[in-house]
């Protein structure tokens, strides 16, 4: 198979939660490939500082404000885009959220956030992205940023609904494969689930400590760079190839328990 990204050269691609972590990874890997970046988040001064680093590389990113768990400023970003940067022909539906509570005893709004950017977010912008891509005849190519999570509950704690938003991720790209395939349509849905990787999700409480440090140290947990390169290989498969799931993680990992 020959693996080669020369098709998207130019073309654009929508990067949600592209100020920090895995996001940002991918964004400048597509911006060194040559694309129009969207970089989508609601910190603009991250957005910004990740524009101006990557000024003069082959591609360029565009900083443009975004709250995910808004349906308002999802529809405003992708006006903007179409008016300003073309036809999207790339979704990378990175944004997500964790928070520390419980079921048991758990606080409602931190539910509803995870909920509203991991899972309605994600839908949302898909809608959009598809939409778009619909009505440019482009044969585009939706990529989820899920996780280890949605397909197996991991015994940490306080992750509340985290596993469930990520197995409804699960659930929506292959019930996306589907529809996309029974109207015929060559757009691409790939599912790409990380293992533990180092970026700012993990809360400083752990992050900070010995014990995480001893893992980074022992390459237990993987870097936001190596999601970026699985997702530049997806992205470069030739057209009739698809990459439905991509499981990437560390060959040796902590246990949590
Ligand atoms: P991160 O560094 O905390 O990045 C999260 C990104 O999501 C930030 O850019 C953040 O931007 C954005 N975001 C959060 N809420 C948002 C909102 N309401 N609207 C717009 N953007 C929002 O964490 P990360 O690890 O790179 O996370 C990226 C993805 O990887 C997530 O979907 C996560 O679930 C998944 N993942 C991570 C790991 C891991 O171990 N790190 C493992 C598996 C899967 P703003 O705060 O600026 O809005």
């Amino acid at each position: 198979m020959v693996l080669s990204m020369d098709r998207w050269i130019g073309k654009v691609a929508v990067v949600t939660g592209a100020s920090s972590g895995i996001g940002a990874a991918i964004a400048e890997a597509l911006v060194e490939k040559g694309l129009k970046v969207a970089a989508l988040a609601r910190r603009k001064d991250r957005l910004e500082a990740l524009a101006k680093k990557l000024s003069g590389k082959k591609g360029k990113l565009y900083p443009v404000k975004t709250d995910v768990s808004k349906e308002e400023d999802i529809l405003n970003a992708f006006k903007w885009i179409k008016e300003n940067l073309g036809p999207v022909h790339i979704l990378v539906n990175n944004a997500g959220v964790g928070g520390h509570t419980t079921l048991a005893d758990g606080d409602t709004e931190i539910w509803k956030n995870i909920i509203n950017v991991n899972v309605l977010g994600l839908s949302i912008a898909t809608r959009e992205a598809i939409r778009d891509m619909k009505a440019n005849n482009v044969d585009g190519h939706i990529i989820h940023i899920n996780s280890i999570a949605g397909h197996q509950v991991i015994d940490f704690p306080g992750l509340n609904v985290y596993p469930a938003s990520k197995f409804a991720v699960t659930a929506l790209a292959e019930t996306l494969r589907l529809e996309l395939l029974n109207s015929k349509s060559k757009i691409k849905i790939t599912n790409l689930s990380p293992g533990p990787v180092d970026t700012e999700i993990i809360p400083d409480s752990f992050r900070n400590t010995e014990q995480f440090k001893g893992y980074i140290q022992d390459k237990m947990i993987i870097e936001p760079e190596n999601i970026a390169d699985a997702t530049i290989y997806a992205l470069s498969t030739p057209p009739h190839v698809q990459i439905q799931e991509l499981t990437v993680r560390a060959v040796i990992e902590p246990t949590f328990k």
